[in-house]
This record gives C-alpha cells, structure tokens and sequence, in this order.
C-alpha cells in the first residue's frame, strides 16, 4: 500500500532535466596544480556505453573567471562537465578554448552557454570554418549514432573568436599562449600553454597510450606538434585523450612515430606494400600493443603514412 504514493511522489521530485539521457554519468575532475583541473575521461571512440564521453575536458580558475579547454562530446557530456566544475568554483566561465574541429572535443560548449550565456568559445580559424561549413552537422550525426542516439539535442555552438599561431590571451592574471598549425592531428590544431603554470594543453597533437587516428592529419605536422610540446619544457602536460603527466609521455609518441614512419620509408624503398610492412613494424612496436585503440588505428596508420610518402 505504501508504495504507491511513493513512486508518484518520486515521480513528481524527478526534475525535467535529470532524466538519463540529459546528462552522462559523472567523473570526477582531478585537481593538476593549483589552479588547474581536468576530468579524465576513458579512452575509446564515443558508444553507447560511454554515452559520447571519452575526451578530457579542463578547466583553470583564474581572478576574473574560469577558462575552460574542450568541455567534451555532447551537451550531456559538456553538463557534466559544468556540474564538476561548479564543485570545484563559484566563479563563472568567461572563454572556452577549443582544441580542434573534432566533435568529441567541442560539441559540449553548448552546455557552457546554457549555465554560461556570455561566454567567448575561441579555436583555430580553420576549426571555424569547417565547423561552419558542414563539419558542425557531420559530428551531431556521428556522435548520435556511434551513441544509438544518447546524444540528440546537442547543437553546434561554434567559437566565434580566432586565435593565431603565437597569440596570447591574457585572462584574470595568467596567461594562454596559442601554438597551432595547418597539418598536424587534424589540420585544425591548438595546442594551449598555460605560461605561468607551465602547463600545456596538447589537444590531439598528443594522446598519452593511445594509437592516434590520423586519417584528418599527416604524420608531418604531429611529429612537429611533438617536438614543440617537447620543447616547450612544461610541467605538465594535459593531452586530448589519456592521462596528464611530465614529458615521458609525449616522448614516447615520439618514439613510436619516429620508428613507425622510418620504418614505412625503409620499406616503401624497397617496395613492400603495406600488408608485408604491417607485421615487421607491429612487432617493432610491440612495446605499444597494450595502449588504446591500438586495433582499431595501427594499421590504418601504415596505410595513411604511405599515402603521405607518396605525396612528398
Ligand atoms: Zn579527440
């Protein structure tokens, strides 16, 4: 007898945006440094048991606001997103970065406007005009269906604001320095320096134990976006996808690339194909094997370096 009343009075508590598909399951930020915070979220392409979510969204509270980099792969992604950050400020957020034009990166900055309607969303010129130019409707679609549909009701909310290769943004005493380029993970690249903290936000540009997709970039541009985050000497650094850490990881991509490209040039000389070079080369990188999406990029990745050869 009791039960009745008790589902309709849970019925009536439920609020209309609190339904399973508005906002996916949460995961917490970790704090980096003193000011700086990033969710971590699992790697894999987006599914429906992830529900879109598998970049990592950042943010770093500054004096005047909060900056916040790829707010993630949906709107139900990107309110989570805001619902961590709200733990960790009462600050609202004033600008956005985006990272590229790959929706797992960007498609949340809706939510940031829906909590945050003054917000500037800042990305690379070419970033913005892909977007505007149908990249905005192909990752809506992508995202609906590699996620049975979790992600419908996600809108394009497309930065507005360009950022240039060496610019810097100064916002509530610190500052961000822009470091893009034409051809690396999708030819759309940010790569976001946190001077002050020494962090770097890598984008895609550098994945911690994950196989990069590289069908949008070239081997080229990577392996230099690489060697810049290197050089830049950061403290830490926080890559699109996988954990943050010092420099030994975003050495490591270098070392695969660096052995997996030469390895495809020694053997294009010699006029191999690509099926011959896969398994010489998968066991060259059998230190590898275990890092993400491995089965899914490795060999892809032969194929598309080969391509690259070719057009030199
Ligand atoms: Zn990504």
């Amino acid at each position: 007898m009791r039960i009745v009343p008790l589902l309709a009075a849970l019925a009536f508590c439920s609020p209309v945006l609190a339904g399973p598909k508005d906002t996916v399951r949460p995961y917490p930020a970790q704090k980096v440094s003193a000011d700086t915070y990033v969710i971590h979220g699992p790697q894999g392409v987006p599914s429906k048991d992830n529900q879109s979510f598998m970049n990592n969204p950042a943010w770093v509270i500054t004096a005047d606001g909060v900056v916040v980099i790829d707010p993630g792969s949906s709107v139900q992604a990107g309110r989570m997103v805001v619902a961590q950050l709200r733990k960790t400020t009462k600050m609202p957020v004033t600008h956005v970065f985006n990272t590229h034009v790959h929706g797992d990166h960007w498609l949340g900055n809706q939510a940031i406007l829906e909590a945050w309607p003054n917000a500037t969303m800042i990305a690379h010129p070419d970033m913005i005009k892909l977007a505007r130019n149908g990249a905005d409707a192909f990752w809506i679609k992508l995202m609906s269906d590699m996620t049975g549909g979790y992600t419908d009701g996600t809108r394009a909310v497309i930065p507005t604001v360009e950022a240039a290769d060496g610019q810097e943004f100064k916002i509530g005493g610190k500052t961000f320095r822009i470091h893009s380029s034409t051809d690396a993970h999708s030819k759309t690249d940010l790569m976001i320096e946190m001077v002050e903290d020494r962090t770097l936000f890598t984008g895609d540009n550098v994945l911690s134990h994950q196989v990069m997709n590289l069908r949008d970039g070239t081997f080229k541009g990577v392996i230099k976006a690489t060697d810049q985050a290197l050089a830049l000497n950061a403290r830490l650094y926080v890559p699109g996808h996988g954990q943050s850490g010092d420099r030994t990881f975003v050495a490591e991509q270098k070392a695969y690339f660096d052995t997996l490209v030469s390895e495809v040039r020694r053997m294009y000389d010699e006029g191999k194909s690509d099926y011959e070079m896969k398994p010489v080369i998968a066991e060259k990188l059998k230190a590898y094997k275990d890092w993400a999406e491995w089965d899914t990029n490795f060999g892809q990745q032969i194929s598309l370096a080969i391509l690259e050869i070719e057009q030199e």
